[in-house]
């Protein structure tokens, strides 16, 4: 664990912050503040086709008006692909990654659940192959994904395989993870350079993230960035999963689902700091809270 506390917020240039994201890069700013610790900023912008460097302008400008300062430059996935190729390289040396030549179409089609994210679970098809299938494949110019063989890499863990929750507060809570969830979730996509999972649990370490505080519909996600961690040798940082900010129609705020932009909302930056719990004096408008 570094000496010096460090925190980060970690937003997808794929659309403009909305009060949640203003929430979330709040707390994290007062619980740096509170820990004398650093404040990083990491733009995760791996998904080519979604995310443009308007956005980063446009988030980075929100974050400027909101009052939150940076330490260092920020650090932009999208180039740092030698770090995700890697600790990908890695898990293969192990045996704990596969190719997978499935199609979506096979994929929606497969009767294997859901994982906490809503999407198919992985039914293991191409886990089995043997080398010289994928050999023939390869060759054939079929481009794969990879996936953690997450049964295997569970049993490669720790047995305890927990983490540290502080929710909002200082209560410490032993939460336990349960990547089963998950699957043999994707660890590079076909033209993503590596999924969420892999890319944060890579970057937390490279960045000395001591504390990761996002909001709690990330709290699923954790349980598969503990099996990383632990395959891939990396420190576990502190868990701090916040509550989300809710729109008027009392669901979480994202931007797919068109939620308003911070700076749509009409109001100052101190109102909206206000509102959101995080200036003094009666807040002019009220968020709702999860
Ligand atoms: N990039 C993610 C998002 O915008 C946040 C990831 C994280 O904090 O771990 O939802």
């Amino acid at each position: 664990m570094p000496s010096v506390p460090t925190f980060r917020f970690a937003p997808s240039p794929n659309g403009a912050l909305h009060l949640g994201h203003a929430y979330s890069a709040l707390m994290n700013a007062r619980f740096a503040a509170a820990n004398r610790g650093r404040l990083l900023l990491r733009i995760e912008d791996l998904d080519r086709s979604r995310c443009k460097p308007e956005y980063e302008a446009a988030i980075r400008d929100d974050l400027a008006w909101l009052g939150i300062v940076f330490d260092g430059a920020p650090r932009r996935q999208s180039e740092h692909a030698g770090d995700y190729a890697r600790a990908l390289d890695a898990l293969r040396a192990c045996g704990l990654a596969y190719p997978c030549f499935c199609t979506r179409g096979a994929l929606a089609a497969a009767r294997a659940g859901r994982d906490p994210d809503g999407a198919p679970l992985y039914p293991g098809t191409c886990r089995s192959l043997s080398a010289r299938e994928v050999e023939a494949r390869l060759a054939a110019g079929a481009r794969p994904v990879w996936r953690l063989d997450s049964a295997r890499t569970r049993a490669a863990a720790p047995a305890d395989l927990i983490w540290r929750e502080f929710g909002e507060g200082e209560t410490e809570t032993r939460c336990v993870a349960e990547p089963a969830a998950w699957g043999d979730f994707v660890l590079r996509g076909r033209d993503v350079a590596a999924s969420y999972h892999l890319a944060v649990v890579v970057d937390d370490a490279l960045q000395a993230v001591s504390d990761v505080v996002r909001g709690r519909d990330l709290f699923a996600a954790t349980s598969a960035h503990r099996l990383l961690q632990a395959a891939l040798g990396l420190p576990a940082p502190r868990y701090r999963h916040h509550r989300l900010v809710l729109d008027a129609h009392g669901d979480k705020m994202s931007k797919s689902a068109a939620s308003t932009p911070l700076r749509d909302q009409g109001a100052a930056a101190e109102d909206v700091r206000a509102a959101l719990g995080f200036a003094p004096g009666a807040p002019r408008f009220v968020a709702r809270l999860s």
